[in-house]
């Protein structure tokens, strides 16, 4: 039988966030796949279930401690992951957190740094030490971010979650262009509603989880297994010419 384009067998994949929610879901993808993978996070725990949920893959998997907003924890985690697993393929700068919910007039500049600090400067140190790393071995690579539908749309009472996120698409357009030379390509990834810890507060009301659906035309809340044919795709030499592109996996929604 004539191999896979889609086999991942011999690839490292690096995950950041990839203990939970979207990020394990890219991650069981990519094991499934045939790929090792590395896990970023900073629960030791969260990292030590979802390493053990990954390895009935087969395939190597490892969880390092990391804060993606800490330049010298990155800097030191990515050196750490390439020396386990002798290269990083693909990276998935996938770590983020959520918005509050404090009304704009509100909030306050700490609370603005918090969310940039992690969704904006975490995933900026993360491709820049991996386009480092695949510039370095000169046999390209692929690069992914997770944005979301508040790029589109914006989020009320999440403005600096919302600017995070439309940043993050600049970054990848701008990647795509500059480091395509290298055969390194750069695509993010726009998720709709997706249950996850993230959304736990947001789907335990009902009220807002019909509001939701109401736009969705599949009529569901997305989950993180709908992540991982992606990151599969991203992750091989089916997606080689693709690169600056937004993928968004919402059911739906935003042409609703
Ligand atoms: P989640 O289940 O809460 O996952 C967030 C992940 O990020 C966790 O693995 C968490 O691990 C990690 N993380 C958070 N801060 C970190 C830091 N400073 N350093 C390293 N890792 C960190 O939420 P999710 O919904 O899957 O979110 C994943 C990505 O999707 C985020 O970028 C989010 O903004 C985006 N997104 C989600 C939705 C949605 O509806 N769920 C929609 C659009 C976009 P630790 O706690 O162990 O650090």
């Amino acid at each position: 039988m004539a191999p896979s384009k889609f086999d991942l067998s011999g690839k490292t994949a690096l995950v950041t966030g990839g203990n939970s929610g979207i990020g394990l879901g890219f991650a069981e993808g990519l094991a499934e796949a045939g790929a090792d993978v590395c896990i970023w996070g900073r629960n030791a725990d969260k990292n030590q279930q979802a390493t053990s949920h990954l390895s009935q893959h087969g395939t190597r998997i490892v969880a390092m401690q990391c804060d993606v907003g800490d330049e010298q924890q990155v800097e030191a985690c990515f050196a750490k992951t390439v020396e386990t697993f002798g290269a990083v393929h693909t990276c998935f700068a996938n770590a983020g957190v959520g918005a509050r919910g404090t009304p704009f007039v509100d909030m306050t500049i700490e609370e603005w740094r918090d969310i940039f600090r992690v969704n904006m400067e975490g995933a900026f140190f993360t491709l820049r030490t991996a386009a480092r790393h695949m510039i370095d071995r000169g046999d390209g690579g692929s690069l992914i971010v997770t944005s979301s539908g508040t790029a589109i749309f914006g989020a009320q009472r999440g403005e600096h979650y919302a600017a995070t996120k439309s940043g993050v698409i600049g970054i990848v357009r701008s990647l795509a262009v500059e480091l395509a030379r290298y055969g390194i390509r750069a695509n993010a990834v726009i998720p709709g509603w997706i249950e996850t810890p993230m959304t736990e507060r947001a789907f335990g009301n009902e009220k807002f989880v019909q509001a939701v659906l109401r736009r969705v035309p599949m009529r569901r809340w997305g989950q993180p297994a709908d992540f991982s044919a992606l990151a599969v795709y991203l992750a091989s030499d089916a997606s080689a010419y693709h690169t600056g592109d937004r993928f968004v996996i919402d059911g739906g929604y935003a042409c609703f």
